[in-house]
């Protein structure tokens, strides 16, 4: 089968919520993949910051095998021997009390819903039903219905009402309007430390730390969403880090598992999760054994072979070169780390053809909104991947 019968059985029988680009993969290896023609490309996307460690990573992939012939579910009714190691090692790394292991981002996030509400009536004694969470416009935080009904993106939520209440939308990067928003019913506040799908917004310097004392000073728990800002992406272990704040809960997922199985989780600083009693909450295959011994060693091989320094001394190098092009058509370079957003004029015509292109040159990228090229390559990334892919960038943005 070639390209074209493959993309043909996918728009025969595929629901028809996707509109990638027409490469079939077929290999991945490091930072590049492979199509089924043999054709080679740079990644530049990891699925959106799930494959941080790049694509089969030995190591990962060893223990995937192994666990995969020893145990992989008993479901939370029993306890399995990954289970605690893996909790101990993730909150150490992370200076976490408690985690709250689940699989998709999505359910990590309705996971902290969940939690902060219960919280709210018991700890903050909020009326029943009245709790309010505070949320950021053009968030991105996953697609159940709950999560798009507080969402600001028309495509996302049209056509999905009846939503769930309680959410309250005030514009991204701005403290005031968060202590303006806050009421005696508000129990958190939910943020990305930078949007990325919002087309890899970056906020002004200071404000998670200005939200992190209004939240305190008003008792409102604090959640960020580091589910692609975090485990290296933009330089650092977590986003968070770079304003010195410890958010109440952080929700985590995509490179937990470094791209192999879904994991994610939700991690508290305070006693946040503690509101969960036995039968509140829970998950058929969050925890299970195959999930935490793949995302310990995600987390292992992140950390020892030093993919988080190496994210921000790239990311930074890639920034540089990026604003060094000379091209009519960009309109602005911004990002931290390897998360890095390249902003075009709209008389560019949008940044769909730009991705079209560099394909044809290989290198996968993916636009997000109209008009912005996303940059996130796999953070093992050395630079004269870096500078291969420069090249072919300034050809498609000089000459298209
Ligand atoms: C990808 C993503 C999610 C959703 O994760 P899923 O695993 O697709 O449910 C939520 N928040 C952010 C910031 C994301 O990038």
């Amino acid at each position: 089968m070639n390209t074209q019968d493959y993309i043909k059985l996918e728009n025969e029988y595929g629901a028809t919520n996707y509109k990638p680009l027409d490469v079939v993969l077929t290999r991945g290896r490091g930072v590049w993949v492979w199509d089924v023609e043999g054709n080679r490309y740079l990644d530049c996307l990891s699925a959106y910051s799930a494959v941080n460690q790049g694509h089969c990573h030995p190591r990962i992939a060893a223990v995937m095998r192994e666990q995969a012939e020893k145990l992989t579910l008993t479901s939370r009714a029993f306890r399995n021997d990954q289970l605690g190691p893996f909790y101990g090692e993730l909150c150490e790394l992370t200076h976490s009390h408690t985690a709250l292991p689940m699989n998709s981002g999505a359910e990590a996030v309705e996971s902290c819903i969940k939690a902060v509400r219960k919280w709210g009536y018991q700890a903050k004694k909020v009326p029943d039903g009245q709790a309010e969470i505070i949320v950021c416009e053009n968030n991105f935080h996953g697609r159940t219905v709950t999560i798009v009904g507080f969402s600001t993106e028309p495509q996302y939520r049209n056509g999905y009402a009846p939503f769930t209440p309680g959410f309250k939308i005030i514009p991204f990067g701005d403290a005031q309007a968060l202590e303006k928003a806050i009421t005696s019913n508000t129990v958190a506040f939910l943020v990305e430390p930078i949007q990325g799908e919002a087309g890899v917004i970056v906020p002004p310097a200071g404000y998670l730390k200005e939200v992190r004392r209004i939240c305190t000073q008003h008792d409102v728990i604090l959640m960020t969403d580091e589910i692609q800002t975090g485990l290296g992406r933009t330089g650092r272990l977590l986003d968070e880090e770079y304003e010195g704040i410890e958010a109440d809960l952080t929700v985590i997922g995509k490179a937990l598992s470094g791209g192999f199985y879904p994991v994610s989780a939700v991690l508290s600083n305070k006693e946040v999760l503690g509101v969960f009693q036995p039968g509140d909450h829970g998950s058929t295959f969050g925890g299970n054994p195959l999930a935490c011994a793949v995302a310990r060693m995600a987390l292992r091989v992140l950390v020892e072979e030093g993919m988080v320094e190496n994210s921000a001394r790239m990311g930074e190098y890639l920034m540089v070169q990026l604003r060094r092009i000379s091209s009519p058509y960009i309109k602005e370079i911004r990002g931290r780390g390897l998360l890095v957003g390249m902003e075009l004029h709209k008389e560019a015509g949008g940044a769909r053809r730009f991705c079209q292109a560099l394909m044809g040159e290989g290198l996968l990228c993916k636009e997000t909104h109209e008009n912005v090229i996303r940059f996130a390559p796999p953070l093992i990334i050395q630079q004269d991947d870096i500078d291969w892919a420069l090249e072919r960038i300034e050809r498609v943005l000089t000459t298209l």
